[in-house]
């Protein structure tokens, strides 16, 4: 089905729309309905259309956290509303709302340019501004949680706008309560703009171990953002494949956060362990590390394989499905299980069809 044009008020709805170039890891993906979404305007229409109003949805944003399906037979909206803007501030702080399609880089980037530093750990990261409320998006020891004001998103089945607050969203750890009720996966909740609360007075965040190093190595003591800007993008530049070259979805699987007890106690049989306490006592392990100890690192299934050079990044080397990446993440997490007893749990999105199942349905490790 081809509607004539798109207009603010009626998109333009294609049909078998291949996504494969929409998403990082570049797996083949034929959607049956396919819209670009460029007016909020457009939504009702999206909700109501005879044709789309009774097939399953998918929000697509910038693909890089997302394990496609061959087929999709339902209507995927890839969120291309564009805008950023100061929208006000207070004694503390600024409050700056990008839509939801804005690329979050370039949307760190602008915030930086206009003064209003705070998110430069963040850079880098791939995809859109809608997307990174969905899992609490993290780095260098800041997620967007921690700078995050509200968010406004269209409810597809009340059909109408709603807000939600920092409090509302409950962010944990690559988590929220989008991702907590699978409304991700359900397209229930499309998010149109998200408004960011940067706080005035600037403190650097550098009590990552890589970057205070990388810092450190080039002699800054007191960094300004702009240094903090330039060593995260340098770090990710040397430590992460670039999609466009070699296929990815950046890191496969969350770092498991278990018991204090728990940690020690594996640490005893595995001395080389890495361990970082948390502020609630529990200690984050390193996934990639785990991964390393199992055998899998730059070891190849078929067409997929973890990268040689980080083991926690799983890449497409060429050709690859979504089966192909399941039984491989599969594959990983036995071997994990059965060497450390630790479950590690994905991290992008396995799009499913209707029957919505969490790739994390799987028993919560120890802590
Ligand atoms: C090389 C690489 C490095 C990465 N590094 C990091 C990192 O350091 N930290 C980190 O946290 N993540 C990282 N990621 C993961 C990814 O960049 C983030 O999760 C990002 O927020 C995904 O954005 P996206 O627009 O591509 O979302 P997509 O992959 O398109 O979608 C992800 C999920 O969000 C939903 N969604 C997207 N947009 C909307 C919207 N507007 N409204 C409602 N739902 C929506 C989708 O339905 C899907 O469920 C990395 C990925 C890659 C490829």
């Amino acid at each position: 089905m081809n509607t004539p044009a798109t207009s603010p008020s009626f998109p333009l709805i294609q049909s078998d729309v291949e996504l494969q170039g929409r998403n990082t890891l570049a797996l083949p993906c034929k959607a049956a309905f396919f819209t670009e979404l460029t007016h909020p305007e457009q939504l009702p229409h999206l909700r109501t259309a005879p044709e789309i109003a009774r097939r399953q949805r998918f929000v697509l944003g910038g693909g890089s956290n997302l394990v496609l399906p061959r087929e999709f037979p339902g209507l995927v909206i890839a969120v291309a509303l564009k805008g950023r803007t100061l929208a006000g501030s207070d004694d503390a702080a600024h409050f700056v709302t990008a839509a939801a399609g804005e690329n979050w880089h370039d949307f760190v980037l602008w915030t930086l340019e206009n003064g209003m530093p705070g998110l430069e750990n963040l850079l880098l990261i791939p995809g859109s501004v809608g997307a990174a409320p969905i899992q609490n998006i993290g780095a260098y020891g800041l997620e967007v949680g921690d700078m995050f004001e509200a968010l406004d998103a269209y409810d597809f089945l009340a059909g109408k706008m709603r807000r939600f607050t920092a409090k509302e969203c409950a962010f944990g750890y690559r988590e929220s309560l989008f991702k907590r009720e699978g409304w991700h996966l359900e397209g229930r909740f499309l998010i149109t703009a998200v408004t960011f609360r940067i706080p005035k007075k600037w403190q650097p965040r550098p009590g990552y171990g890589d970057l205070m190093a990388e810092l450190a190595q080039c002699g800054i003591a007191t960094p300004t953002p702009e240094q903090i800007a330039e060593a995260v993008m340098r770090l990710r530049r040397q430590k992460l494949p670039d999609p466009a070259h070699l296929p990815n979805a950046g890191s496969f699987f969350q770092n498991p956060v278990v018991s204090a007890e728990f940690a020690a106690a594996l640490g005893k049989a595995h001395p080389g362990l890495p361990r970082y306490p948390q502020a609630d006592g529990q200690v984050k392990l390193a996934a990639g590390w785990l991964i390393e100890q199992a055998g899998w690192k730059g070891r190849n299934l078929g067409p997929v394989g973890m990268y040689e050079r980080q083991a926690l990044i799983l890449v497409n080397r060429g050709g690859a499905t979504q089966e192909e990446v399941r039984v491989l993440s599969r594959v990983i997490r036995e071997a994990v299980l059965a060497r450390f007893g630790i479950n590690l749990i994905p991290e992008p999105v396995f799009c499913v069809l209707r029957t919505a199942i969490c790739p994390d349905d799987s028993p919560k490790n120890p802590g």
